[in-house]
């Protein structure tokens, strides 16, 4: 099985990739994970990466398009792969479209997890920290039994600045306006399955499944 996993900030990708891969026990393709274990080897692709990442800037296409066709070259990825956060822009996914080309592979399907933007806000801006202990706690996932007071030490709850709504949206809409041509593409071809992500984790995940026939 060949698939792409797409969804954007506070979507819940990062909770379905692992199931999936114990499921189809396929390499699991991260270029996020990728280049950081190679900063942290310190290989060529890392320093490489690392200048990128230090002047401020994203590293450019051509960089991760690289890593890709070197990683799905490998014989573990022959059977099936799970592309993760990669590609994310439409000139990724055609650049990904002619890597499988010349190796002569399909994709089988693109999951994306669609959740409302009325859900994600409060997912993205949920977080509320403890002044005087540094509990973490979160509106929607994991919320304090007294609103406002930390239960561990009855200290005063706060909402750090970069978790709030305006960051968040501002999050959303990079994603989107990145992403919809991508999505568009994966449509006209018929590979695109979508899911959704506002439901129980089992039940995303059984949703997947289903999708992926
Ligand atoms: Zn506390």
């Amino acid at each position: 099985m060949k698939i792409i996993l797409m969804g954007g900030p506070g979507a819940g990708k990062g909770t379905q990739a692992n199931p999936l891969v114990e499921r189809f026990n396929f390499p699991h393709i991260s270029t996020g994970d990728m280049f950081r274990a190679a900063i942290k080897e310190g290989t060529a692709l890392g320093l490489k990466a690392k200048s990128f990442m230090d002047a401020g800037g994203l590293v450019p296409d051509e960089v991760t398009i690289g890593i890709v066709a070197e990683r799905l070259a490998q014989p573990d990825c022959a059977e099936g792969f799970l592309l993760d956060g990669f590609p994310r822009t439409l000139a990724q996914g055609s650049a990904l479209a002619s890597i499988l080309d010349k190796l002569g592979m399909a994709l089988d399907g693109v999951i994306n997890i669609e959740v409302d933007e009325a859900v994600l806000i409060p997912r993205l801006t949920g977080r509320r920290i403890c002044r005087k202990c540094g509990s973490s706690y979160h509106m929607v996932f994991n919320k304090p039994e007294q609103e406002g007071v930390c239960g561990q030490c009855g200290g005063e709850l706060y909402q750090r600045t970069d978790d709030n709504v305006e960051t968040a949206q501002n999050r959303l809409n990079v994603y989107n306006s990145q992403t919809e041509p991508l999505i568009n593409f994966y449509q006209e071809q018929g590979l695109l399955k979508r899911i959704n992500g506002d439901q129980p984790i089992d039940k995303v995940f059984a949703d997947i499944m289903k999708a992926l026939g």
